[in-house]
């Protein structure tokens, strides 16, 4: 069985569709996922789904988004989203980082957003769900800040061997989406090579970067397993032990997350 770490149920790209979704993925082997909150203002759309699917392991995080940092709507307190967080569907908080590629939200904003949810997950104690983007050195300096009992994932990992070292460095987790398929994607092929075994995870970030053969089309939890496989290849390993690894590397890190 596998499990998609990441993926975003409550975008309107799925509609009504989700019972179909989450269906599907139950078919291919995907016995679970987490949907992943963007904006703490959407946070009831998104434990909705996690609770109307709990008996399909639906899970859900909390959290803001680097690009929504700066929105009148996402201004909220480290006690609201700590608040949040007890929620039983809720195993994680995020994703929180930064992503300087696209800018949305000013730097100093992303910053501060970001260093008060690794706070909120300390106090929590529930491992945070990165996500970086051309930030390297923020990113790392931040997170090293944040301490050592800090725990998460870099989501969607695509960016550089110096950046996964300093994320391995600190006890996180590299998760690899559908870009691990791309042709063009031989350098993060290489990086994933050498990211240990107990520290890899699989991830869709659907409803975006379906792999190949279904590049372009919506992404959905379903496809992790073209992902998982071409994880399998490049560890020289087979399918199922990459499941059980990945799903084993989810449950340690994802601690508060029960199967039904
Ligand atoms: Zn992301
Ligand atoms: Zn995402």
């Amino acid at each position: 069985m596998l499990i998609d770490s990441h993926c975003h149920l409550d975008f309107e790209d799925f509609g009504a569709e989700v019972p179909e979704v989450v269906a599907r993925a139950h078919q291919a082997g995907v016995g679970g996922m987490i949907t992943i909150c963007t904006h703490v203002s959407k946070f009831a759309q998104v434990v909705a789904v996690a609770d109307k699917f709990a008996a399909q392991n639906v899970w859900c995080s909390v959290g803001i988004h680097p690009h929504h940092a700066a929105e009148p709507a996402e201004q909220t307190t480290a006690a609201h989203i700590l608040e949040l967080a007890k929620h039983l569907r809720v195993v994680g908080i995020g994703e929180c980082g930064l992503d300087y590629y696209y800018e949305h939200s000013p730097k100093a904003e992303q910053q501060a957003c970001f260093e008060m949810q690794l706070q909120v997950a300390l106090e929590a104690d529930l491992p945070v769900i990165i996500h970086s983007r051309e930030a390297d050195d923020d990113t790392i300096r931040i997170l090293r800040a944040a301490g050592s009992k800090l725990r998460g994932v870099m989501h969607c990992f695509s960016g550089t061997r110096r950046l996964a070292e300093a994320a391995l460095e600190i006890g996180f987790f590299i998760s690899l989406s559908g870009i691990l398929t791309f042709n063009k994607s031989q350098d993060l092929r290489d990086i994933a090579r050498d990211v240990p075994l107990d520290r890899l995870l699989v991830e869709t970030d659907s409803p975006y970067l379906a792999p190949v053969p279904l590049r372009g089309k919506r992404n959905e939890p379903a496809f992790t397993v073209h992902t998982a496989a071409k994880l399998a290849e490049v560890k020289g390993m087979s399918a199922d032990e990459l499941a059980r690894l990945t799903t084993a590397n989810f449950f340690t890190l994802f601690n508060k997350a029960k199967l039904a």
